[in-house]
């Protein structure tokens, strides 16, 4: 096998081939690359540059100097060697240019010894160090000049992400090897018809340049090749799970009757806004299909999709189904069953709620009811997704605050062929870039309206030496009958992040600035019990003062509360700091921030929060905190468990993803399940990559 001559090779066996059989590899580098996930030739032409460093700076020799990234030229004066035993060897060139002299070294690369010959006209390329009197550049990028030439062989040498025991130049001579040798091996996946369409760079072009090119622009015509594949796989994956829930499972149908309308609509206290009369129309339209629903609810805080829910689930039960509305925390579960109580103390509706932190018997009642279908709806927390929930009839679940919830516990619901339909509901409004990769499977509505008594929020920067004045500024609203919240990033203090921690302001609080208010704590660390009394009085006027970390972020909703303090503003992120705001200006009083920053803001820190003072828009500011931090894991994308982009950015690559999206759903929608002969490469690509995390299964 070893033997088989190279040209009867097929193109999938070159590419197969082991790195430690590639022309000057060695097992031992070979070995040490894997750790990086690479073991073929394949690995190594698709093991893409994070970097390129720019050796366009071309020097004379008396020009150099230490550690400046550049290029000589020169004539080989001597070329000598050294070998220590053991294995180890040393090849030295001295090069001149008329202006001085300078070295090159190669150690442990004994064959590079006959690469060189005195009179040679050559080009090394790296960072020089002082030895000797003398610079050195040690493995440096060598090229070899005719006699006049002039044009340096690439301005632009790839930067690969390492592992122990590799270096750099190693690297680079694993993957250039691997470019000369099989590059033309991968077969193109993409028909000529789209490669004009859409101007990208065959394959066997696109591999050798986007490790060494010529230029910047070269670099970018390739990139965007691999770019714009990537991201049309990943489309392609999303558009095929799409079809599969389409025709793979069955939900029933829930019809909303302009009875149930009516009735629903009656139980409200207030009209509907334009945008929640929208988005209920969508999600109506959905359900009455057996094609179970799958919609993401985008609402910026406040803007009321808790109603859209309500009236989703009251169909559903009202259809003699059952309905759930999951909620990613204990106190959110809890204040939507108390809203659900309040509206629905007339109706014959039996709901119950189901979280963590009940006794054994009551949690038994509950799951009892749900398995019988006494149960019509059910508020709970990720313990409606755990072992022994069983639903006798499941119409609709909706997942509040989707972030917190990826694809495969939507599919935790799911028996056999049938499924529910489901409504997700962010209230981070998500970048459209993030909304078409990690959610391009939903269907999308937006609520862009806000209810009616909103009041905006003004924000404050509030400097050290304004202190006096924003504490006075508090009093009085707490005076006039407001109540507030005090946010830290941290439970307790800590030595080794810099930050307020809610314990730390709560002693000095109750001890100083609000010594004659009623102050509690609430924290993550408190037992559920603690946390739902903590919430109860805050709720009830009892505490004026409400100290807490971010458990208070999403959706918790009191009335009443005017003022919201954020203590170490820099250490969140914009759209949370968003969320925060959010709670306060909610019942017809306005509402104020004040961001308490430290001295030692950086300039970024300073820019950000002079931006989210500055708008009330969260899409806006989800938009800059993407552009600010990455997508990071803000939305979840640990959680949404798609495999990272290797190479597309999607800040930078917005564009590209529009492009490759609108390619990659006309070509399933013209071949869904992706039969055709031409698309067979890209449908074994799809499911090499996405199959398992999307749980494709065997598309058509
Ligand atoms: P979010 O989108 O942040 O979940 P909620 O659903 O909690 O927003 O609604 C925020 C507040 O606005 C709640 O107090 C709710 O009762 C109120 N609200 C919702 N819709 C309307 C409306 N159409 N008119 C007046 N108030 C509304
Ligand atoms: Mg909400």
């Amino acid at each position: 096998m070893d033997d088989a001559p190279v040209e009867n090779a097929s193109p999938e066996q070159l590419l197969a081939t082991p790195i430690a059989k590639l022309r000057g590899s060695t097992p031992a580098r070979a070995s040490r690359v894997r750790k990086l996930g690479l073991r073929t030739a394949r690995d190594l032409l698709f093991f893409f540059p994070r970097d390129y460093e720019d050796i366009s700076d071309l020097r004379t020799i008396d020009q150099l100097e230490e550690d400046a990234l550049v290029t000589v030229r020169g004539v080989i004066e001597e070329v000598d060697s050294s070998s220590s035993g053991f294995g180890r060897s040393r090849v030295g060139i001295i090069v001149a240019d008329g202006t001085g002299h300078a070295r090159g070294t190669w150690f442990n690369q004994p064959f590079m010894r006959d690469k060189f010959a005195s009179g040679q006209r050559v080009q090394l390329s790296g960072k020089a160090k002082l030895r000797g009197g003398r610079y050195e550049f040690s493995h440096p990028r060598v090229a070899w000049l005719e006699a006049d030439e002039a044009a340096p062989a690439t301005p632009l040498l790839p930067v690969y992400g390492l592992t122990d025991g590799i270096t750099q130049y190693h690297m680079r001579k694993l993957v250039e090897t691997a470019v000369e040798d099989f590059a033309t091996a991968p077969p193109e996946v993409f028909s000529q018809a789209l490669l004009e369409e859409h101007a990208l760079l065959p394959i066997a072009r696109a591999l050798p340049l986007i490790h060494g090119p010529h230029d910047e622009k070269e670099k970018e015509a390739a990139r965007r090749r691999f770019v714009f594949q990537e991201l049309f796989v990943l489309q392609l994956a999303l558009a095929a799970r799409r079809y599969q829930q389409r025709v793979g499972f069955r939900a029933i149908e829930l019809p909303t009757t302009a009875q149930v309308d009516a009735r629903i609509l009656r139980l409200l206290p207030f009209e509907l806004t334009a945008g929640q009369r929208a988005a209920i129309e969508q999600v109506s339209r959905d359900i009455a299909e057996s094609t179970p629903m799958n919609r993401l609810l985008q609402g910026d805080v406040g803007s009321g999709k808790t109603v859209v829910a309500l009236y989703a689930l009251l169909v559903a039960v009202a259809g003699g189904a059952q309905a759930a509305l999951m909620a990613p925390t204990e106190i959110l579960a809890r204040q939507h069953a108390l809203t659900l109580a309040g509206l629905l103390k007339q109706s014959r509706v039996n709901f119950r709620l189901l979280v963590g932190g009940q006794n054994e018997a009551e949690r038994s009642e509950v799951l009892t009811g749900i398995a019988s279908g006494d149960v019509n709806l059910v508020i709970g927390t990720h313990a409606l997704l755990s072992e022994g929930v069983e639903f006798k009839r499941l119409g609709l679940a909706v997942i509040d605050e989707q972030h917190k919830f990826g694809v495969r516990q939507r599919a935790a619901l799911r028996r056999g062929d049938s499924s529910p339909h489901y409504l997700v509901m962010t209230a981070t409004p998500i970048p459209r870039t993030i909304s078409m990769t990690q959610f391009g499977d939903l269907d999308v509505s937006i609520l862009r309206d806000m209810p009616p008594g909103r009041q905006p929020v003004t924000t404050y920067l509030v400097a050290p030496e304004q202190r006096p004045r924003w504490w006075k500024f508090v009093r009085d609203r707490l005076h006039e009958g407001r109540q507030a919240y005090f946010v830290a990033p941290l439970v307790d203090g800590s030595d080794t992040v810099a930050a307020v921690s809610a314990s730390q302001a709560f002693e000095s609080l109750t001890n100083g600035e609000l010594a004659e208010f009623r102050v509690d704590i609430l924290h993550g660390r408190m037992t559920p019990a603690d946390k739902d009394d903590a919430m109860a009085r805050f709720r009830a006027g009892q505490t004026q003062v409400l100290v807490s970390t971010t458990v208070i972020e999403v959706g918790v909703d009191v009335a009443n509360a005017s003022v919201m303090m954020i203590a170490s503003p820099d250490r969140f992120g914009l759209s949370q700091l968003h969320q925060l705001r959010g709670r306060v200006g909610r019942g017809g009083f306005p509402g104020f921030c004040g961001c308490l920053a430290e001295e030692e803001l950086t300039d970024a820190a300073r820019k950000r929060l002079e931006a989210f003072a500055a708008t009330n828009d969260g899409f806006e500011l989800a938009e800059l905190d993407f552009k600010l931090r990455g997508p990071g894991d803000l939305f979840g994308a640990k959680q949404s468990g798609l495999p990272p982009l290797m190479i597309a950015d999607l800040a930078r690559d917005r564009e590209t993803l529009e492009e490759a999206r609108q390619a990659a759903h006309a070509l399933f929608a013209a071949d869904p399940g992706l039969k055709n002969p031409e698309h067979v490469l890209l449908r074994k690509q799809m499911l090499t990559r996405y199959g398992a995390a999307l749980e494709l299964g065997d598309v058509g």
